[in-house]
């Protein structure tokens, strides 16, 4: 098909959507695929519910759009209010943007400005992972740890990645949890000292290593470690909670895991459930006062920020949550679907490491998971099993693992919440279909 739109691999023929429902997408020609990865960890509560349309209409005819600079709207307060009060601790005020890469770049310049508020305008550097993603734009790709991504624009970009993920499948020092005693926490403060403090705005990290780790879970001990070191050495701490956040790891926020509050969570995805572009960065009253009490003005902001009919939409997918129980569900079935995916590696010396919370689940796929030996990135192996799982009707996302986050192959399995028993041994069953495909042209 000829067309003037530009495809994520430009000349590739993607299939055309029809329709979606639940967990289900319907192209034109009528082939059903399982959603196995809510697009890109985003469809939340699943296609085509009715309650959101609805909503998106009653909004749409009262107003579509109203500038956030000459009107604030019902549906932009009432979701601020309820997103401060789903966040943890004193996280209370909501700044709106329209991507997960806006949400953790506004945290960037609000941790910034935080500290020049006070006068401290040396303290401009981020810290992050050297396996991280935290969006595309040049500010949250300075701050992400994923080389593929960056390389081509290496010479535009600051150097933030400068501490070790924890990783523990393949740990960076070569160590293993607990024996190691958490040495990559440690890492955060090595780094801290060797740029010094004074020098450091913020450490910004995803509570589940998403896109550039394939669902890398820390041991419960990491944050509140790094919490404590943040506040040691006066770091603001920012969970990009873009992906992980909105229930999908079983709890509305991840950071609720470890009962840490961060100072600001960048939020996305999930907020919307895709059914409009919204995200957020929820800011603490610690730096609002310094920020109310100084120029008053939050240096950031887009045409679109606050859009009333996006934030109709997320009240409502929030309702539909709530109604239906979807965190509750996400930790019930992401723990049955864990299971099932850990007897992979049991058939499959490919499933190297299999891990996630709730139903955010990733697999590292191996030459062998006893060697641990990872397959060279010319084998594409990552984009093999995708591209068999989608001919076998089954959507899952790529990630890149491995610590030189240039080679390492991953997978990311994260249905919408509102997945049942029966429909994950339905994924499952074409998933390990698919891992045999994927063993025999290996061979
Ligand atoms: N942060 C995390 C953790 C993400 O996973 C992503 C996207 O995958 C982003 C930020 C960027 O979000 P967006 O693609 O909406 O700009």
């Amino acid at each position: 098909m000829s067309t003037h739109l530009i495809k994520p691999l430009v000349g590739q023929i993607y299939p055309m959507i029809d329709y979606g429902k639940g967990i289900y997408l319907y192209g034109m020609d009528g082939t059903r695929y399982i959603d196995g990865s809510s697009g890109a960890v985003t469809a939340n509560i699943g296609h085509g519910v009715s309650e959101i349309n609805d909503a998106m209409f009653r909004q749409a005819e009262k107003a579509a759009f109203v500038y956030r600079s000459h009107f604030t709207s019902e549906p932009a307060e009432k979701l601020a209010e309820k997103l401060a009060h789903s966040a943890p601790g004193d996280l209370n005020s909501v700044f709106f943007v329209n991507s997960g890469s806006e949400a953790t770049e506004t945290a960037l310049k609000v941790a910034i400005q935080y500290y020049q508020e006070q006068g401290r305008r040396e303290k401009i550097r981020i810290l992050s992972r050297r396996t991280s993603y935290h969006g595309i734009t040049l500010g949250s790709l300075s701050m992400s740890g994923h080389p593929l991504r960056r390389q081509r624009f290496e010479p535009l970009l600051e150097d933030f990645p400068a501490v070790a993920p924890p990783y523990c499948y393949q740990c960076p020092f070569k160590l293993s949890f607990p024996a190691c005693g958490l040495k990559c926490a440690d890492d955060l403060e090595e780094a801290i000292l060797s740029i010094g403090s004074e020098n450091i705005a913020a450490f910004i990290a995803e509570p589940v290593i998403g896109a550039s780790g394939g669902a890398i879970t820390p041991p419960d001990e990491y944050f509140p470690r790094i919490k404590e070191i943040c506040e040691r050495y006066d770091i603001l701490f920012i969970a990009d909670e873009v992906m992980t956040g909105m229930g999908r790891t079983g709890k509305m926020f991840a950071v609720n895991h470890w009962g840490i509050v961060p100072d600001m969570i960048a939020t996305g995805k999930g907020m919307s459930a895709g059914y409009t572009p919204m995200a957020a960065t929820i800011v603490s009253d610690r730096i609002m006062n310094v920020i109310e009490n100084g120029t008053k003005v939050i240096m950031s902001g887009h045409t679109f920020s606050a859009n009333p009919l996006s934030a109709a939409v997320c009240l409502a997918v929030m309702d539909y949550m709530d109604n239906n129980k979807l965190i509750e569900n996400a930790e019930k079935q992401g723990r049955y679907l864990l299971s099932k995916l850990e007897m992979l590696k049991e058939r499959f010396p490919i499933a190297g490491d299999v891990r996630g919370k709730g139903l955010l689940c990733g697999i590292e796929l191996v030459k062998d998971n006893g060697t641990k030996e990872p397959f060279p990135l010319n084998d594409k192996v990552t984009e093999t099993l995708i591209t068999i799982c989608f001919a076998n009707g089954l959507i899952i996302y790529p990630a890149v693992a491995g610590v030189t986050g240039y080679s390492g192959d991953a997978v990311i399995i994260a249905p919408p919440l509102t997945i049942t028993e029966t429909q994950i041994d339905e994924l499952f069953a074409i998933l390990e279909r698919s891992f045999e495909q994927l063993v025999q042209r290996l061979e």
